[in-house]
């Protein structure tokens, strides 16, 4: 990717564009990757680092949503599992199947809910009983029984539940097992599809720190949010990909819309060995009596708990409360009754919002998931049209993209030259299949780097094939590890920070590593790490600090990471 300076030069120099997409979440990253694949000129700007809105706050599920079949969402899930075994084939470094398991406490609750919910004859929640489980596992099954991507589900009786699960709530009947797939760094996805794109074309710009800020005629202006200075570019259709910021960016270019009702979601991350173990590599999920939903999610060595689905107003307030907290808590100790959970234990939590449609819905639960465009044509004010995009999935961002890019190159008079739907994501190209070509892939690195087995296994889990790519542009030389971080090196942070677009520390903490997310700072490895990459991007002392201070600002606002405060109040 050419430098940030060189790219911000080149449109000043070249305002005329085809395409500006406002927003780097998943759905104008895979709508930038889309377009660069056709050859259109294409600028996507987002205000803060890349997938740092709705993006990172998943759920990090890979998933059809079961539970939407209930309010008739057939179309939607249908799609997600179809969009589900598609990122489990073109990102296999980044997405692996994930075993879902309910408890389950009843034979015959929601029985009568769920048609009719459907029939939209009640909107009452109730918690489901076997029967509405194992209906809804079938049809999944079904929908995903030609490609075979993952196995079919399973039910298993008290006594078999309780043999595999020895903490879990004796009070069970049975549990029932499914797939899906889990994305552990969802960020690393949508950083690869975003080089992929710049690879792909040298039309196609992304530039992050860059707001929209307003409007006239066929002119929109940018500001960098780093110096503060604007450039103004002139494109031909805008794709306003703000998730639930839409509306804002319609306003700042003079567009009134009431598209977006967003509802917060929270996780909590907790190091707790006991829960941990008494997982394995299952998710739990469970739905209670009130239709409110938890899950309990392995993440690496952590346990990852969530979620809620509180309507808000305004996105830039979505932090996690203490009633989420102790609500998450609760709701462990319905599955895993013995286990203690508590505050203390947490070791990150984040809040995001789903940028759902504005509905009429009674229950959150029940808002749509699906994904729609809107329209605003060309008028005297603005003479472009522009393209919101409202709702969708993580897990349906290419089929969302997809029909955004048909709807752009129509537009533009000109035809799809590719598909993305076998389209191999970053890592995932020529990613070895089988355990021996895995084996032989391993050993041709060994032979050609100077590093071991157990150091190219770690790079290879964290970004599939890259690595060969990745090895070439390491300085072996004066490579060394880390102290306070053993499994990262001074070459492979050099090698992110040149590439991916690393503009703040936080960018590289919290979104091209997991290390914000399983709670692994301490003050120590952030000055060791803030000064690795200070000096690969030339900051002074001052601006180290400023960095420095910044990550320990946004673990304390927008992380709350105050919890022993939380502690001692209750
Ligand atoms: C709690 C929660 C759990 C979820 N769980 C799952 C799950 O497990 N699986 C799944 O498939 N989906 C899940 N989703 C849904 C999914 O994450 C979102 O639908 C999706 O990420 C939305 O992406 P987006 O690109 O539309 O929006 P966003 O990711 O929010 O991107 C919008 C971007 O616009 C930028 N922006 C705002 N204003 C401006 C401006 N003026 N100029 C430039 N840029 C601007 C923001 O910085 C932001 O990065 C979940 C969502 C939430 C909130």
């Amino acid at each position: 990717m050419i430098p940030r300076e060189e790219r911000i030069h080149n449109l000043v120099e070249n305002p005329e564009i085809s395409v500006l997409i406002v927003g780097g979440g998943i759905n104008g990253i895979g709508t930038f990757l889309d377009l660069a694949l056709q050859g259109i000129d294409v600028v996507l700007v987002d205000r803060g680092d890349y997938c740092s809105g709705a993006s990172a706050a998943s759920s990090h599920m890979v998933h059809g949503g079961i539970r939407y079949l209930e309010n008739g969402e057939f179309r939607l899930v249908r799609e997600a599992v179809k969009e589900r075994n598609r990122l489990l084939e073109n990102a296999p470094h980044l997405v692996k199947p994930l075993a879902t398991t309910f408890p389950i406490f009843r034979w015959f609750s929601g029985l009568l809910n769920a048609p009719l919910k459907f029939l939209r004859l009640i909107d009452k929640p109730a918690e489901r009983g076997a029967i509405v489980i194992k209906l809804g596992m079938l049809l999944y099954d079904f929908y995903t029984r030609k490609q075979k991507t993952v196995p079919k589900h399973v039910f298993k009786n008290r006594a078999t539940s309780i043999n595999q699960f020895p903490l879990i709530n004796p009070d069970i009947i049975f549990t029932g097992t499914y797939y899906d797939g889990s994305m552990p760094s969802p960020e690393r996805i949508a950083l690869e599809l975003i080089t992929d794109a710049t690879f792909e074309s040298n039309l196609a710009i992304p530039m992050n720190y860059m707001s929209v800020v307003s409007a006239k005629g066929n002119q929109v202006v940018l500001q960098d949010e780093i110096d503060r200075s604007t450039i103004s570019v002139n494109p031909k259709i805008v794709i306003n990909a703000g998730g639930p910021w839409i509306d804002q960016i319609n306003k700042s270019i003079g567009l009134e819309t009431e598209y977006i009702g967003g509802t917060k979601g929270s996780h909590i991350i907790v190091t707790n060995s006991e829960l941990r173990d008494a997982i394995g590599e299952n998710e739990f999920f469970f739905e209670n009596e009130d239709g409110r939903i938890v899950l309990i999610y392995p993440l690496d060595d952590k346990v990852l708990i969530g979620t809620s689905d509180i309507q808000v107003d305004d996105p830039d307030q979505a932090i996690i409360t203490d009633e989420e907290v102790r609500y998450f808590i609760d709701m462990v100790k319905i599955v895993f009754p013995t286990i203690d959970v508590n505050p203390s234990q947490i070791v990150f939590t984040f809040s995001g919002v789903r940028p759902l449609t504005n509905s009429r819905a009674r229950l959150t639960s029940q808002i749509s998931r699906d994904h729609e465009i809107k329209i605003n044509e060309p008028d005297e004010e603005l003479h472009f049209p522009i393209y919101s995009l409202i709702g969708g999935k993580w897990t349906t961002y290419r089929a969302f993209s997809e029909q955004i890019c048909d709807l752009v190159l129509r537009r533009l008079g000109k035809d799809r030259i590719r598909s993305t739907k076998n389209y191999k994501i970053g890592g995932g190209k020529d990613y070895p299949s089988t355990q021996v070509e895995r084996e032989r892939y391993i050993s041709i690195l060994l032979a050609q780097s100077d590093l071991d087995r157990e150091g190219l296994e770690t790079l290879f889990s964290r970004y599939g094939t890259k690595v060969t790519g990745m090895l070439n542009s390491f300085d072996t030389k004066n490579d060394r590890q880390l102290q306070f971080y053993a499994d990262l090196s001074t070459a492979e942070i050099s090698h992110i920070v040149q590439y991916e677009d690393v503009v703040h520390l936080d960018d590289f903490i919290f979104r091209r590593t997991m290390l914000g997310k399983l709670g692994c700072i301490t003050s120590e490895g952030l000055d060791e790490i803030g000064t690795i990459i200070g000096q690969i991007q030339g900051w002074d002392d001052a601006r180290i600090s400023q960095e420095i201070k910044r990550v320990i600002d946004l673990l304390k606002t927008r992380h709350r990471m105050d919890f022993n405060e939380y502690i001692e109040e209750h």
